[in-house]
């Protein structure tokens, strides 16, 4: 029987032989490893892709370790490491485009996504269609003969819209199988979302956020599948990706207390989300768990739970006077980018400004969305604190 997530995350990449009698894993800082002949030098030359200690872009005992529980947790062949999320999502797709390509990317994809495949990929004369994140099996019409890569990301940045992964992966396998369909599943933490059981080739993280679950690092991964883990592996390293020691052992350490963090998270985002759901102030609320979000109904089926991270929609738009008295007298909500730590966080996008960002199309209401990041605090203190910013716009 396969072990329960809140265990496997106090075990995986626990091996003896990366922490040498300790309980968490050693630290190993390195870039020359030592060989003590030039028979053990060839040896970890042959073995430099498969956990022998090489140099140390190929990784040490502390990346080894990490990598081998994000192979676990996500259910992959390998996992490759990288500097922030970002580097993970432009050197996942470097990896396995070619010039005169095409990718198909979801509408609501982070928007550095967009940007390097406007700016970097355009270089390369590689083009990029949007799409829908609703589009299911309707995928298949966009497929050309040069589509090289799916890009989803599930929910979507900022509107969290839920993707039909199941349906998307039946039709590119029927339609051009050879297509490396990638997720950026941060939101999920990789845990809630089984991206490659779903038939997902690459499921890429900013470990930024809820890996590392603190606010004080950043870490990309990259877990794929058998067919693709070669390919991955050897092109990012190519092009130099690799994190150091330190922060992977942060990541490592971040995992012991992802489950009970994700558990939190889920708790009071849900109380507040229902919570808002009652306010007159707000038009809709965009909690996957909750049906008044897009693609309820699949992250019922596909996902085992919900993280910390959803907008709401306000009925008015409001003036930047009201948005800079509403944003700035929170008193446990801060203002800024990023997410998956402890705390809890806000952010507001105008809605012109969210259509510039949803190449597909546009966006379905007028109002001012509010991104929340609902973070470990109680619950009753955050909602007197949202409570409080309502009477300010009123
Ligand atoms: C934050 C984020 C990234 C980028 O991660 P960094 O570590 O900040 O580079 C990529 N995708 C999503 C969905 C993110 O939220």
């Amino acid at each position: 029987m396969a072990k329960k997530l809140a265990t496997m995350l106090t075990s995986v990449g626990r091996d003896q032989k990366f922490t040498h009698g300790a309980v968490n894993t050693v630290i190993q800082r390195a870039s020359s490893i030592v060989f003590d002949s030039v028979q053990k030098q060839k040896q970890a030359a042959a073995g430099r892709s498969s956990g022998e200690l090489f140099y140390g872009r190929r990784g040490t005992l502390t990346h080894f370790a990490l990598q081998q529980a994000m192979v676990e947790l996500e259910s992959g062949a390998g996992c490759a490491l990288y500097p922030c999320g970002a580097a993970a999502v432009t050197h996942a797709i470097l990896s396995f485009v070619s010039a005169g390509g095409h990718i198909l990317v979801t509408s609501s994809a982070y928007e550095p996504t967009q940007n390097f495949c406007k700016h970097i990929l355009g270089k390369m004369n590689i083009t990029t269609t949007w799409f829908d994140p609703l589009i299911g099996a309707g995928i298949s019409d966009l497929i050309r003969h040069n589509t090289q890569i799916i890009m989803l990301e599930s929910p979507g940045s900022i509107t969290m819209e839920v993707q039909d992964i199941p349906a998307i992966v039946q039709a590119v396998r029927v339609k051009k199988p050879t297509i490396v369909i990638m997720l950026d599943n941060t939101w999920s933490a990789g845990v809630l979302l089984k991206a490659l059981d779903l038939g997902v080739d690459i499921s890429i993280q900013a470990g930024t956020k809820y890996i590392i679950g603190h606010s004080d690092g950043m870490i990309g991964t990259a877990v794929a599948n058998a067919r693709c883990w070669d390919q991955l592996r050897e092109q990012s390293y190519l092009m130099g990706q690799m994190v150091d020691a330190d922060t992977a052992y942060m990541a490592s350490r971040g995992l012991r207390t992802l489950g009970i963090r994700l558990q939190q998270h889920e708790e009071n985002g849900l109380c507040i989300a229902h919570w808002l759901t009652q306010r007159s102030e707000v038009a809709m609320v965009n909690h996957p768990a909750l049906p008044g979000c897009k693609g309820h109904e699949v992250f019922i089926r596909d996902f085992s739970g919900a993280s910390g991270l959803f907008s709401f929609v306000l009925k008015q738009r409001l003036s930047d006077t009201q948005l800079a008295n509403y944003l700035n007298n929170f008193k446990y909500f801060s203002i800024a980018y990023s997410w998956g730590g402890f705390e809890s966080l806000i952010l507001a996008h105008q809605p012109e400004e969210l259509s510039a960002i949803r190449p597909a199309g546009g966006i379905d209401f007028t109002g001012t969305l509010v991104r929340l990041h609902i973070g470990l605090e109680n619950s009753d203190d955050l909602i007197k604190d949202l409570s409080e910013g309502f009477t300010r716009i009123a």
